[in-house]
């Protein structure tokens, strides 16, 4: 028996502790078993303790009821409740600080088809930790005890052998059929061992070879959701380019070519590449795409609005460059001119191709733009123009706009002479 009360309250902030304490609390009242599952027991199990907490419970008796009373012991709120039998949290943990906690009904899946979503069914807990991707998130750690058993709390369950696998740092998956299952485990295997350093054990990267391809009958909208949770990743570069490389990006996005993206395992997390967007890195995946491909990648990963419009006009910046980067480099390039070319595109768009560019001359200007030149006003405002006598109209925003181009040219170093160029307008016209 492998009790392990001492690594959590180790690992644990205090304020996950009491969270924990509730939980027991309740799990008692209406006579429910309670077990801690998922990643972070895992996290617990390895002593990882920084980064976000998000608390998963598992139990028989886990119900909406359940949920609601146990946020509100909490003072935080039910997210959402699926008709699985989940349901989300948000909980105050100090000083505008939230966290989750899922709460599941310990459960059984079965696949009709490969890639299908389960079928799901009331279980226990070993089926519930059957069900899951990898030995080491299929251990669990009991707060209450279901009555036919004798279990104490902070007791470790493991039975797939997590804990061996985590102190020799594999990955390995608990039946042969689990990738063919559900093949966006492939991804949460690459993810996991990106993150964690971990190895993948050799049967399991034997299946891995083997089950690639039906990574095809998954829907785009979830290898989307796989690929923002790599974006959320430290070292998302390592795991991008060990999506490439072991062919598992390339058997989904069978025509478009990601081979840039291996370049990327080398990658600085500083700079241009820090604290990014999924935007961004979508805007990585699609660097080189022509318009064709732009369309492929939109529609096949079911991009959202905001993505689409990244890769668009990553696109359509390129060529831009291309036509007219002479002129934008030449030796005194207007900084009005940088601002006119640029305004028209998505400002992360002009983030990628700042990062990406080979081109040290298009680079500065890039940059210029994205850290001063975009952030620049008038120090006048439409409401100051038609105080001076301008008239309301389109004519109002003219004005504002030819007073930031001289001022970025360097003509109205000041709100007096803004005011002057106005007045002069005046009197003119
Ligand atoms: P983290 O949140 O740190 O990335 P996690 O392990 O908590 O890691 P979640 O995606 O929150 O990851 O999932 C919670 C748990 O649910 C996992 O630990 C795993 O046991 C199980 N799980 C999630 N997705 C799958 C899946 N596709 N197949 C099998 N089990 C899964």
């Amino acid at each position: 028996m492998k009790i392990v009360s001492s690594k959590i309250e180790n690992v644990l902030p205090k304020s996950h502790i009491q969270i924990l304490n509730a939980a027991v609390e309740l799990s008692q009242d209406i006579n429910t078993d309670l077990y801690l599952v998922g990643g972070c027991v895992r996290d617990i199990m390895l002593g990882v303790s920084e980064g976000n907490f998000d608390i998963d419970l598992a139990g028989s008796d886990i119900d909406r009821d359940f949920a609601d009373r146990l946020a509100g012991k909490l003072k935080g709120k039910v997210k959402s409740s699926s008709l699985f039998g989940t349901h989300k949290l948000s909980v105050p943990v100090g000083y505008q600080t939230n966290i989750e906690i899922d709460l599941a009904l310990c459960r059984s899946e079965t696949y009709k088809t490969p890639g299908s979503l389960p079928d799901v069914s009331p279980g226990d807990l070993f089926q519930d930790l059957l069900r899951r991707d990898f030995s080491v998130s299929a251990m669990c750690i009991v707060l209450r005890s279901p009555e036919d058993q004798d279990w104490q709390w902070g007791q470790l369950i493991d039975p797939h052998s997590g804990y061996k696998d985590l102190k020799n740092e594999e990955l390995r998956i608990l039946h042969k059929n689990s990738f063919v299952d559900d093949p966006t485990r492939m991804f949460r295997l690459l993810r996991y061992s990106g993150r964690l350093g971990f190895a993948i054990e050799e049967e399991t990267k034997k299946l891995f070879e083997s089950s690639m391809n039906w990574v095809s009958v998954i829907s785009g909208e979830r290898i989307r959701h796989e690929l923002e949770k790599i974006f959320e990743e430290r070292d998302i570069g390592v795991i991008l380019s060990n999506c490439v490389m072991t062919g598992l990006l390339p058997a989904f996005l069978t025509q478009i070519d990601c081979k840039h993206l291996i370049k990327f395992k080398e990658l600085e997390y500083s700079g241009d590449f820090k604290n990014n967007t999924a935007e961004f890195w979508f805007g990585i995946v699609g660097m080189n795409a022509n318009k064709t491909e732009v369309e492929y990648l939109s529609k096949t990963l079911n991009l959202n609005s905001k993505q689409r419009e990244v890769i668009r006009d990553l696109n359509s910046l390129n060529k831009q460059l291309q036509k007219h980067s002479a002129q934008l480099v030449s030796e005194d390039p207007k900084r009005s001119d940088i601002y006119k070319f640029l305004m028209k595109y998505n400002v992360i768009a002009i983030q990628v191709c700042a990062a990406t560019t080979s081109d040290m001359s298009i680079k500065i200007i890039l940059e210029m733009y994205l850290s001063s030149l975009m952030n620049s006003h008038t120090e006048l405002s439409g409401d100051d123009l038609i105080s001076l006598g301008v008239r309301k109209g389109p004519k109002v925003g003219e004005l504002l706009n030819n007073l930031l181009y001289a001022k970025l040219d360097g003509q109205l170093p000041s709100i007096d002479s803004e005011m002057d160029y106005i007045k002069n307008y005046l009197r003119n016209n």
